[in-house]
């Protein structure tokens, strides 16, 4: 064994598939689901009947929590939660971090008499001061007042974190400032959710609609990610501390074959699955599908999908179980959007529909041709969304790891366009002819007397190159990188198409109220909408470079990087959508692009930090011991032949060229990183760390890649391609 990489990988053959303890065999999901969850169910056993009543209300209706109920809740809950071992409860929150956050409380107190009592009140329940003054607020806290509060969001259950020592109560909590200011996601997730609520409404009572009570954003997203043996995981430090490799030379077997994708999941992983599906369930997280992914060493899990703000912290969760189940199994768990170059990425495809308080889904095109109007106008309505506001909803997925992704032909490109598939297509230009009055060979389609052709419901999303799809009755924004939280994506959603309803309504209200008939003021606005909007509809290839110039000429904007896409954070065109119905406030955007940008430069601060430590003290001394063997052997090949040492001489010259180059390269990173420290302000971080530092960390990578491939296997250090993505 010449190497602890070798070491590594003989403990690999020890790698057995965990077993199941014995009372988790064969439970059914019907036993377990939603077991660790203060919901409905619980509370209806839990509460006294009034109680119950109050809270349901709350919940499913969305009126004012009633303060005089908490004590009431607080104490049920306490009781449900000890019942299950629980010791402690937390104020779960999600920061700007783009992680999730908890202090934990225990539930004992010491009494005078020195016994300790159970305690927890309905303030307790209610709201947290967590010291929680070191989250990045982008200067919305000034030092006298850095306290964050914490404000329970009732419309989620409670849950419990069960570990081998005992279990913490979870309560779902809004992160905000001293001033009101939100200081995370849920809060902006929920005024936007309201926002799309209040104007859908509005669209539905026009159409005669007086039952429906709300409109609830439902979202489902599809996770991706990276398995890898924890042996070999943990002798990078790359993987470890930036979750993706920043050097590895190509593997002679990636993704060519096919073979991984969909095939037969690997015992040992699918343990995991299992392992992390029981527990999804019983936190009452419908995990549905799971599966082999393209590249090697790449799955999925998806759940059915929910709500939006549940969605929300069940993804959260998800990514949180599925890190600490990983190693259990003897596996790293990895959701960067990139760990792996030359291979495909990890994304994440946020499914997201309209469905009313009766059940009915906005996006399902209708049986009549009352309900295909009513389709047709909400189908306006996110094409006008999705056109108007593109920039607000790439806003959604930028990030320095989804940065690898976007563009680079395994993923949609950074230029937004909605593929609608040819049925879909076909009627909407039959609508606009119908407005010209210019349609020959077109059948005309009356709105509110023509019926829909019958739509596929395009369950296998035929066209995989589009950022936006629709899949037969929801959207499927396929843009989202798999780390990342699903917030963002969905508040800019929420808040873009609830604009364009909140213009449509206006619209249609006033000429209805000019005595116009409804289906007439379709026939006008509908047409109209359509033609203004038809430039993002692409239904061709979004990998080729001839979409990219079309749609500059169809005025796409297309920022292929995060700074591109930050830098537009205070433009007009996005402000209005988060302003118009408060779902951000000025002070709220600029803090969050504050924030953004320096999140994004201490990303690549930080790997090229980690990337100059292995250069030095890896790969580079590991080049030089073969430079030191190379120049042996070539000085010995002379002293005992007279033939020539041509080939020697090759070998040794070859690394010493890398080596120098490499060298060389090292200086520059080194230098650029500390330009980039030394620059002002985050913007400035922002744009140098991608200007100066991503390049010459490619540089260095080409050179220590081409090491890689060069040098004896016993002298590299670092687990290779091959073995970090096919042994599982
Ligand atoms: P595919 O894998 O082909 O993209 P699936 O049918 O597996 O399609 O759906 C993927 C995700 O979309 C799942 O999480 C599913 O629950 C979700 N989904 C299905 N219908 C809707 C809907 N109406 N609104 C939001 N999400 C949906
Ligand atoms: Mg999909």
């Amino acid at each position: 064994m010449n190497s602890a990489r070798h070491a590594a990988l003989l403990a690999t053959l020890q790698n057995a598939p965990v077993k199941a303890q014995p009372e988790k065999w064969g439970l059914q999901a019907s036993d377990i689901y939603g077991e660790n969850v203060f919901g409905l169910a619980a509370m209806r056993k839990h509460l006294p009947h009034a109680v119950y009543q109050e809270l349901e209300r709350t919940i499913n209706q969305r009126q004012r929590l009633n303060p005089q109920i908490a004590d009431v809740v607080a104490n049920a809950m306490k009781d449900w939660a000890i019942e299950r071992g629980a010791t402690h409860y937390t104020h779960w929150f999600q920061p700007m971090t783009g992680l999730t956050a908890e202090k934990h409380d225990a539930f004992l107190s010491p009494t005078q008499n020195g016994q300790v009592i159970s305690e927890f009140s309905g303030k307790m329940l209610i709201t947290g001061e967590p010291d929680a003054s070191s989250f990045p607020s982008g200067g919305l806290r000034s030092t006298f007042e850095a306290r964050g509060y914490t404000a329970w969001d009732p419309t989620v259950p409670a849950f419990i974190i069960k570990q081998p020592f005992g279990a913490t109560l979870h309560i779902p909590t809004f992160f905000y400032s001293y001033s009101g200011e939100a200081l995370d996601r849920k809060i902006p997730l929920q005024r936007s959710i309201d926002a799309l609520s209040t104007q859908a409404l509005r669209i539905l009572r026009l159409f005669g609609n007086l039952e429906a009570t709300s409109v609830q954003a439902m979202v489902g997203p599809e996770q991706e990610y990276f398995l890898v043996d924890k042996n070999l995981a943990l002798l990078r430090e790359d993987l470890m501390l930036c979750g993706r490799t920043l050097q590895g030379a190509q593997v002679p077997k990636g993704q060519e074959m096919a073979d991984h994708y969909f095939g037969s999941i690997p015992e040992r992983v699918l343990s995991f699955m299992q392992d992390l599906e029981q527990e999804l369930l019983a936190l009452g997280i419908p995990a549905k599908t799971r599966h082999n992914e393209v590249a090697p060493g790449q799955f999925e899990l998806a759940p059915v999908f929910e709500d939006a703000n549940t969605a929300c912290d069940h993804n959260m969760l998800i990514m949180n179980l599925m890190r600490h189940i990983a190693p259990r199994h003897g596996f790293i768990c990895l959701l960067h959007e990139k760990p792996f170059a030359g291979v495909n990425g990890s994304g994440k495809h946020n499914n997201w529909s309209m469905c009313d308080s009766t059940g009915q889904n906005l996006l399902n095109p209708g049986q009549t041709p009352q309900d295909n109007a009513q389709f047709l106008v909400f189908l306006a309505a996110v094409l006008r969304a999705v056109h108007k506001h593109s920039q607000v909803l790439r806003l959604g997925t930028i990030g320095a790891g989804n940065d690898h992704r976007l563009g680079a032909n395994e993923a949609p490109p950074a230029i937004l366009s909605v593929y609608l598939g040819e049925q879909l297509t076909n009627v909407i230009e039959q609508i606009m002819h119908h407005g010209h009055g210019v349609s020959q060979d077109k059948p005309k389609m009356e709105i509110g007397v023509s019926t829909l052709p019958p739509l596929p419901l395009d369950l296998s999303d035929r066209n995989r190159t589009s950022p936006f799809a629709f899949t037969g009755n929801k959207f499927e924004f396929r843009a989202v990188g798999s780390s990342q939280s699903i917030a963002p994506v969905n508040i800019a959603l929420n808040a873009a198409v609830a604009c364009a309803l909140d213009d449509i309504a206006t619209e249609l209200e006033t000429k209805i109220s000019q005595g116009i008939h409804l289906n007439q003021a379709l026939q006008e606005l509908l047409p109209r909408l359509f033609q203004e909007h038809q430039n993002i509809i692409f239904n061709g290839n979004g990998y080729t470079e001839e979409w990219k110039k079309e749609a500059e000429q169809r005025g796409l904007p297309n920022y292929n990087n995060t700074v591109d896409a930050l830098l537009h954070y205070t433009d007009q065109n996005v402000q209005e959508v988060f302003l118009r119905h408060k779902v951000l406030n000025q002070k709220e955007m600029l803090s969050r692009q504050e924030i953004l940008l320096e999140n994004y430069a201490n990303t690549i601060c930080i790997e090229a930090k980690v990337f100059l430590d292995m250069l030095r003290t890896k790969i580079l001394p590991a080049a030089q011991k073969a430079e030191y063997q190379a120049a042996k052997t070539l000085f010995y090949v002379q002293q005992v032949t007279s033939d020539g040492s041509a080939c020697e001489q090759e070998t040794f010259k070859v690394l010493k060229h890398e080596i120098s180059a490499l060298v060389a390269a090292t200086h520059i990173l080194e230098e650029n990183v500390a330009k980039t420290k030394s620059a002002q302000t985050s913007k400035e971080q922002a744009i140098l760390s991608r200007d100066l530092i991503l390049p010459a960390m490619q540089t260095c990578r080409k050179y220590a890649d081409k090491l890689e491939t060069l040098l004896d296997d016993n002298l590299w250090q670092l687990p290779k391609y091959k073995e970090l993505l096919w042994i599982h």
